[in-house]
C-alpha cells in the first residue's frame, strides 16, 4: 500500500466561518489519518515561500493579505493517494467550478475565498508540511482503524 501523507489548511475564511470542525471531519470520516494540526498565524515570509510559485502574478498582493487576515489551521493528513484525493475532497480551486459535496463546492462562492488549501504533488506536500510544522509536531501513530479502512 502506497501511504502518502498531504498538506491541507484551513484559510482564514474557513476558520473565522467555524469551518474547522466540519472539514476535519470529512478527512476523518474518509478513512485519512491526522498526524498533526494547529491553529497559527502565517506571515508574509512564510506566505512568500509557500506560494513562490505565484508570486508574480496578479492575484499575489490580494491572496498575500486574504492568507494575513486571520489565523489558518495546519494539518498533516496521511493514507492512500492523500495528496490526490485531498485535492478532489477541496474540488476546483474555483469554486464556481467545484461540485457540490466538496468543501469548496459545499461552502464557498469566489476563488479568493475558497476555504482551504490542499498539496498538489506528493513533493510539494513534503515540502509545505517541513515549511509549516516543526520537528515534533507531526505525529506518527498506530492507527487501529487501519485494517477496517484498507484490505
Ligand atoms: N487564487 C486567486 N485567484 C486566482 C487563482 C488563485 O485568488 O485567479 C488564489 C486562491 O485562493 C487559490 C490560491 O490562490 O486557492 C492558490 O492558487 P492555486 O492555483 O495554487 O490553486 P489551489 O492549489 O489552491 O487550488
Ligand atoms: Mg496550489
Amino acid at each position: 500500500m502506497e501511504m502518502e501523507r498531504t498538506y491541507i489548511m484551513i484559510k482564514p475564511d474557513g476558520v473565522q466561518r467555524g469551518l474547522v470542525g466540519n472539514i476535519v471531519q470529512r478527512f476523518e470520516q474518509r478513512g485519512y489519518q491526522l498526524q498533526a494540526l494547529k491553529l497559527f498565524q502565517a506571515d508574509e515570509a512564510l506566505l512568500r515561500q509557500h506560494y513562490c510559485d505565484l508570486v508574480e502574478k496578479k492575484f499575489f498582493p490580494d491572496l498575500l493579505s486574504y492568507m494575513l487576515s486571520g489565523p489558518v489551521c495546519c494539518m498533516v493528513w496521511q493514507g492512500e493517494n492523500a495528496v490526490k484525493m485531498g485535492r478532489q475532497m477541496l474540488g476546483a480551486t474555483n469554486p464556481q467550478e467545484s461540485l457540490p459535496g466538496t468543501i469548496r463546492g459545499d461552502f464557498s462562492i469566489v476563488v479568493g475565498r475558497n476555504i482551504c488549501h490542499g498539496s498538489d504533488s506528493a513533493e510539494n506536500a513534503e515540502k509545505e508540511i517541513a515549511l509549516w510544522f516543526k520537528d515534533g509536531e507531526v505525529v506518527s501513530w498506530e492507527d487501529h482503524s487501519k485494517a477496517w479502512v484498507y484490505e
